[in-house]
């Protein structure tokens, strides 16, 4: 072929942002110049990664942090030259609370997702009735189930363990990632590591104890926490993916993308199909009502991207001064039951977890509000809203001051719920399109992940299928 290919990635946050770079990296590898180009909706690159730096603070009004043990996102900050701005959860903030009748009760240490993999600090929580401990260790002793079929989250943890551990426990821990309703998440979509513990050990509980066990023998004690972010907020990530790629992409800001055609094996933009504005692949990484339109043409079953429901939430930033502040924040922060009915679902103590964001003067702290069945306090003002966080932590922490400085973003439609049977669903449109628009490619929060690492990688895979499918 004698002209450059052309791709485009449509959506500029850190999905469509890692699709375009890992072009350019192809690009370069293969010694082949392109064109890439990437189209976003909004006046900025960074979808849902959106960090504010204010008089010497750090805030994140979208995501804080990202899993390290997920290799795609310490990949890029690797390759991108910045390990030396990757910050550790602080290790003194390695406790998180669970509310319990408006009490804060300390998650017991030795768990996982609220599973006891250390038994001693189980057995002495009061978070579980004597009763509830009891049912869940019947999970050492029940048979593993012999479908194979996908089940809600709720469904497999309550079979298990029983509700009360998955109500007061598991359920507020998992809602702090999908803001969704336990019982109608898929087993396979978020958690797949669950059904394969029964799968091969039976007992879950059992697995996990031999998954640790083996992993201290084979592992030095590294002291590192689970979570990083990077010392300038997690948008310097997207910031430096768009400063690196500025020279060999052309970004094309708010520049919605409403219409894809295809002509031979390449796709045009809304009716636009002249020589110079066929692209040779396309990345489609736009939440999934947009995208949904996007490949209607070539995906009989597109609406089953359409109906993917996603959940509003809102993030409330409030800034204290120090010296106001009398109480002590010493955990990462803490998580509510849906039994509690409260106006808030999770609270990050955001200067004891993350103290590079902040300077003495102030003490940060950061409020969810709303997840699936409580989106109604969204429709809340900001003044309502600033009040009802206010009146939440002066009944939960004892915080009774004023903020001094409050931020809310609110989050609308932003989380994708993975419904059982989602991975089916998702499949059954990801081989439509590869029989019928080859070259189109759907990546995202909406399909295999939503954490950022994952979204990194399925824009890296999208990125790898767009190319070898233009050099067919
Ligand atoms: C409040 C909140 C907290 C979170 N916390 C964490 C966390 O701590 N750790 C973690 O790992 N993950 C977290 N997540 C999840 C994670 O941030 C997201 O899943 C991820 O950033 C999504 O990236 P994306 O590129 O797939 O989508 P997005 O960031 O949504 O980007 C899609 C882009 O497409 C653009 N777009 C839409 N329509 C069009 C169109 N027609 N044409 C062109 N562009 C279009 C949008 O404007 C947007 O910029 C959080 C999410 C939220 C909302």
């Amino acid at each position: 072929m004698n002209r450059r290919r052309r791709f485009a990635v449509i959506g500029g946050g850190i999905t469509g942002l890692s699709a375009a770079y890992q072009l350019y990296k192809l690009a370069l590898a293969a010694g082949e110049p392109i064109d890439c180009h990437l189209y976003e909706a909004s006046d900025r690159l960074g979808g849902k990664i959106l960090t504010y730096r204010e008089q010497g603070l750090t805030l994140e009004a979208g995501p804080d942090s990202m899993l390290r043990r997920k290799p795609a996102g310490m990949g890029l900050i690797r390759d991108l030259g910045m390990e030396s701005e990757v910050v550790d959860q602080s290790l003194a903030a390695n406790k998180t609370y669970i509310v319990k009748e408006g009490n804060l009760i300390p998650m017991p240490k030795g768990t996982n997702m609220g599973i006891p993999v250390q038994f001693q600090p189980f057995f002495e929580t009061n978070l579980l009735s004597p009763s509830a401990k009891a049912r869940v260790f019947s999970d050492l002793i029940l048979p593993r189930r012999e479908e194979t079929s996908d089940e809600s989250l709720g469904g497999f943890l309550r079979r298990r363990f029983g509700d009360e551990l998955v109500n007061s426990l598991c359920e507020p821990l998992l809602a702090g990632i999908y803001s969704g309703k336990i019982d109608d998440l898929s087993l396979a979509a978020t958690f797949p590591q669950f059904g394969l513990l029964e799968q091969n050990h039976r007992s879950v509980i059992l697995g996990l104890r031999r998954a640790a066990s083996k992993s201290a023998g084979s592992v030095p004690e590294t002291g590192r926490s689970a979570f990083i972010t990077l010392r300038r907020g997690l948008a310097s990530l997207t910031d430096r993916v768009a400063e690196v790629l500025a020279p060999e992409a052309t970004f094309h800001l708010e520049s919605p993308v409403s219409s894809i055609s295809k002509h031979d094996r390449r796709y045009a933009f809304a009716g636009d199909a002249s020589l110079d504005c066929l692209y040779d692949g396309v990345v489609v990484t736009t939440p999934s009502e947009p995208a949904a339109k996007l490949i209607q043409p070539f995906a009989p079953h597109w609406h089953w991207i359409h109906s993917i429901p996603a959940v509003s939430t809102a993030t409330v930033i409030l800034g204290f001064r120090s010296n106001q502040i009398d109480v002590q924040l010493d955990a990462s922060g803490f998580v509510i039951p849906r039994s509690e009915n409260r106006g808030i679902t999770a609270s990050t103590f955001v200067s004891s977890k993350w103290p590079h964001t902040t300077t003495e003067d102030y003490v940060l702290v950061r409020c969810y509000v709303g997840r699936s069945g409580q989106e109604q306090y969204l429709e809340l003002s900001d003044e309502q809203m600033l009040q009802l966080v206010r009146d939440e932590l002066q009944s939960l922490v004892g915080i009774q001051v004023p903020p001094v400085f409050s931020k809310i973003t609110r989050w609308n439609d932003a989380m994708p719920q993975y419904h059982v049977g989602h991975l089916d669903r998702i499949n059954t449109v990801e081989t439509e399109l590869k029989s019928n628009a080859p070259g189109l490619v759907l990546a995202g929060a909406p399909y295999h992940g939503v954490g950022i690492p994952d979204c990194i990688q399925q824009g890296q895979n999208a990125a790898n299928e767009v190319w070898l499918t233009s050099h067919l």
